[in-house]
């Protein structure tokens, strides 16, 4: 009997430990949750410009070694291609001409990592060579692309990583914008940007679902 009550008050001891450790657990994960939600991330802001000077970085682009120039055109391109690699899980791109294959390059790098990949394009354009080879590509990779032919141009060009950073601007994804054209950049985490972008693409998706992604 006496046996028998130490067993059962011992056992009860065991219960009360182990949930008292997982309730401090669920405890300390909520309070680093929200120590960490408050913590403002980084703020990035950054405008890069391709200009006539860019045509300059053309003859060591194929080697893509970046040149002394403030805003060689070969050092923006990279920049352009860290951004797009630091995705993590997400990466939406929506360009009216895309043939640039350094930029193709990243993305199918972080698809490979397992980023969730959509890419919209002009239906028009798509059937420009360099983009149609891009497309297809892409596609054979197994990375979703959406467009449509339409009488109105789909003439964005932006990009959103993790839903919480974009690049848009003028630039085409071509190497003639980066080598030669005046052309800009802007990369931004600002949620006031980012927002109506993420919610833009994600009714543009929708809207060009046609069964062929
Ligand atoms: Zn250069």
């Amino acid at each position: 009997m006496m046996k028998n009550m130490w067993i059962f008050g011992r056992s009860n001891k065991v219960v009360i430990v182990v949930f008292t450790g997982v309730l401090a657990t669920e405890l300390l994960w909520q309070l680093y949750k929200r120590t960490r939600s408050k913590i403002p991330s980084k703020s990035i802001n950054e405008v890069l410009f391709f200009s006539e000077e860019s045509s300059n970085c053309r003859m060591h682009a194929v080697s893509r070694t970046p040149c002394d120039r403030s805003n060689c055109s070969v050092t923006q391109l990279r920049k352009l291609c860290a951004y797009l690699e630091s995705a993590q899980q997400n990466l939406d791109v929506c360009m009216y001409l895309f043939s640039c294959e350094d930029l193709a390059a990243a993305i199918a790098k972080v698809f490979c990592r397992g980023v969730v990949v959509r890419i919209i394009v002009d239906g028009g354009m798509a059937e420009n060579s360099a983009c149609e080879r891009r497309i297809r590509d892409f596609r054979e990779r197994g990375i979703r692309v959406r467009m449509k032919k339409s009488e109105y141009l789909m003439h964005h060009k932006f990009a959103i990583i993790d839903r919480k950073l974009i690049l848009t601007g003028s630039t085409n994804w071509t190497m003639q914008a980066m080598h030669g054209n005046w052309d800009n950049v802007i990369v931004s985490n600002q949620l006031a940007l980012v927002k109506p972008f993420i919610a833009e693409f994600d009714r543009m998706w929708i809207l060009l679902t046609t069964g062929e992604d």
